[in-house]
């Protein structure tokens, strides 16, 4: 028998590939055992009776932007609001933090400043803006978890976008270099031709800013950057998907064998315009919320997996960015770290409707944002998975709990449009590699103890 555990949890319901009454050994960090009800001693317990422990989710698309603009969000206040919400890893984007990461020594630059101040595990996105092999190696071998590209103006000026013509050679570059590559597809003429229609009619208000963007602009980006990939040869993830239809091309060249995962946002999954519309720049993002049926269809592609996963895509800024009345100059960008988990929860479970299981509910939940995430990026099983060998990043959750998100209890920065968003279930406890790094009942001392998570690294044993 292997040495007494450090800790225990007892008493919940493991959701993990199952749902299944279990105490969690946790030793160095890692799931040692999934035990018999109080089998097995350890040197502290934690009492989760009446709980779901789930994995920890691994939210793939936050911006963090420290060094830079870390008054926009950093990494001590953006990983706080993740781990409020469940998340225990996170994968970091390249932008908007300065200098943005596009090689070896920008990598370095945002990794320093993460390992000091998060208190989640991360994985860190390069950047693709050109077809330069010697940056792209050097993000490859530090572990970067892919690159992003962008296919429209990227909102900084520091992270310029590919041309049309640029694409197939930059994923070819990247393919060269075994990087998966997200991409951001809204076509950047369509986008400039609807915009200036739009502006032209003297509209600049909520309900402007979707015509600005229409489905058209994804599904055009989404299909050309599908066939780009097939000709390149390239692994490709679409980022933040919002209009439905852009699907059909994801679907035919899957059926071709080309390898494309999708993402969208818990945002698109619990707003629609006439929230836009009401709420204002807290919710403006591009591509953009759409209307009610394409919030049901994306549902639909998600329950069905043709949709991989949700994200956040936690992109806060200032307030007063977010201040103008003119919606094409406030700034794009949805707080939504710390409710990933509870939208989807509670989305899904409303959409159970009478037939509600909230085991089963807590399963998907757990497939799509912590177990279909990690194995896109080669972090499963270390993460993911409440496993014998995995990191000990477990989630305590009262699947049954009705709450509402005051402005006290949102950790994000900037304009969280969740608040006053009423939710279904609740993240209780958030622990990291064996770590308390969240506690309802209680403020954590200082937790920052995050670790880098390279790309493609598996628990041994
Ligand atoms: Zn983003």
């Amino acid at each position: 028998m292997s040495a007494k555990a450090d800790l225990a949890i007892r008493g919940a319901v493991v959701i993990s590939d199952g749902a299944y009454a279990r105490d969690i050994l946790i030793r160095d960090g890692r799931i040692s055992a999934l035990v018999e009800a109080g089998a097995s001693a350890a040197n502290r317990e934690i009492d989760a009776r009446g709980l779901l422990a789930l994995p920890g989710m691994v939210d793939a698309h936050v911006h963090f932007n420290e060094p830079g603009r870390t008054d926009w969000e950093g990494w001590a206040n953006g990983t706080r609001a993740a781990a409020a919400g469940g998340t225990t890893t996170v994968l970091d984007m390249p932008l908007n933090s300065v200098p943005p990461v596009l090689d070896g020594a920008s990598f370095d630059v945002k990794k320093a400043a993460a390992e000091k101040a998060s208190i989640v595990d991360f994985g860190l996105w390069g950047g693709l803006v050109d077809a330069d092999p010697a940056s792209l190696r050097e993000l490859s071998e530090r572990g970067a978890v892919g690159v992003k590209a962008f296919l429209c103006d990227s909102g900084v000026a520091e992270f310029p976008a590919l041309h049309e013509e640029d694409l197939v050679p930059a994923l070819r570059a990247a393919a060269g270099a075994g990087l998966v590559v997200a991409l951001h597809c809204e076509d950047d003429a369509l986008v400039r031709e609807a915009t200036a229609r739009v502006r032209g009619e003297g509209t600049h208000d909520a309900a402007a800013w979707p015509l600005s963007r229409p489905p058209l602009v994804e599904i055009r980006a989404v299909a050309g950057a599908c066939a780009a990939a097939r000709e390149a040869g390239a692994r490709i993830h679409i980022v933040h998907l919002s209009a439905m239809e852009a699907l059909g091309a994801v679907g035919a060249a899957r059926d071709m064998g080309t390898d494309v995962s999708v993402e969208t946002c818990p945002h698109y999954l619990t707003f629609d315009e006439s929230d836009l519309t009401r709420q204002g720049a807290s919710l403006k993002c591009a591509p953009p919320i759409r209307d009610r049926r394409n919030r049901d269809g994306l549902w639909r592609a998600l329950l069905d997996g043709k949709i991989d996963f949700v994200a956040s895509d936690h992109s806060p800024c200032p307030p007063d960015l977010k201040a103008s009345a003119d919606m094409f100059a406030a700034w794009g960008g949805v707080a939504g770290a710390q409710s990933l988990l509870p939208a989807v929860f509670t989305g899904a479970s409303a959409r159970a409707g009478d037939a509600l299981d909230v085991r089963k509910v807590a399963g998907f939940v757990v497939w799509r944002l912590a177990a279909r995430p990690a194995k896109r990026f080669g972090l499963w099983p270390r993460k993911g998975a409440i496993a014998p060998g995995s990191d000990a990043d477990v989630v305590l959750f009262d699947p049954d709990r009705e709450w509402t998100l005051d402005a006290e209890a949102s950790r994000t920065r900037g304009v969280d449009p969740y608040i006053g968003r009423s939710f279904r279930g609740k993240v209780v406890r958030t622990l990291v590699g064996g770590r308390t790094v969240y506690n309802e009942r209680e403020t954590v001392p200082n937790p920052a103890r995050g670790r880098f998570i390279p790309r493609g690294e598996v628990a041994e044993g």
